[in-house]
């Protein structure tokens, strides 16, 4: 592999369990990968960690960011601002890692303006029902929030053509498999694979 890394773009609905699949590829690709933190205006959480989960920052701040030109994509969800800053990811594809971006649908229309073959991810529940009862369980949003994350679930699901793959979480273990097989893929691009034949070629 050549050092240019390869950036992912993951999207799916609140509850769908994309920070878990994740998380698992993850733990598997080690220090090849990093995951982006994100910045929001949103409050944190009870077990969030700022500088882990989110930076969290206030609506001015998160302004003075966007005049800046420190966003590579932001976006507003519910009420709050989610963004990615550029800087970390262009530095770690510098390095040659693997980079995740779990972002919602209108961001990641815009990655790819900026890093055109960045590899766009729509992970899928299994049905709405599936997903109204993992975000019950999960228990950190008042039932106004929950409804409201079902509405804007629809509306993802209604843009998911705009992705490159669609994985299912019905099963982690499958779900966490194909999206390795998608970075596996796309390791072996020819875009990224050129050194490789020129090597082969000049000791030939
Ligand atoms: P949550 O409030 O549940 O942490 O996140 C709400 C939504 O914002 C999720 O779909 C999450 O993926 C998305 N999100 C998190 N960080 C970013 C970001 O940097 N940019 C964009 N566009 N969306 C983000």
């Amino acid at each position: 592999m050549n050092n240019e890394g390869l950036l992912l773009v993951v999207s799916a609905p609140s509850g769908c369990g994309k920070d878990t699949v994740i998380s698992k590829v993850l733990e598997q690709l080690g220090d090849k990968a990093m995951l982006s933190v994100s910045m929001t205006t949103r409050a944190m959480r009870p077990g969030e960690k700022e500088g882990v989960n989110y930076f969290y920052v206030s609506v001015d701040e998160f302004r003075k960011h966007i005049e800046n030109g420190d966003m590579l994509e932001y976006a507003t969800y519910g009420s709050n601002f989610y963004g990615t800053p550029i800087k970390p990811v262009k530095d770690k594809l510098k390095e040659g890692k693997i980079v995740i971006l779990i972002i919602e649908v209108e961001g990641g229309g815009n990655v790819k303006k900026i890093f055109p073959e960045a590899k766009k991810i729509f992970i899928v529940p299994p049905s709405m029902q599936v997903l109204e009862s993992r975000l019950r369980n999960r228990a950190t949003d008042s039932d106004e929030a929950i409804k409201e994350r079902m509405q804007i679930a629809l509306t993802e699901l209604r843009r998911a053509e705009e992705y490159d793959y669609i994985i299912e979480n019905s099963v982690l273990e499958d779900a966490v498999s194909d999206v390795m097989s998608i970075i596996r893929a796309g390791q072996l691009e020819i875009s990224k694979m050129k050194n490789k034949i020129s090597e082969v070629i000049t000791n030939a």
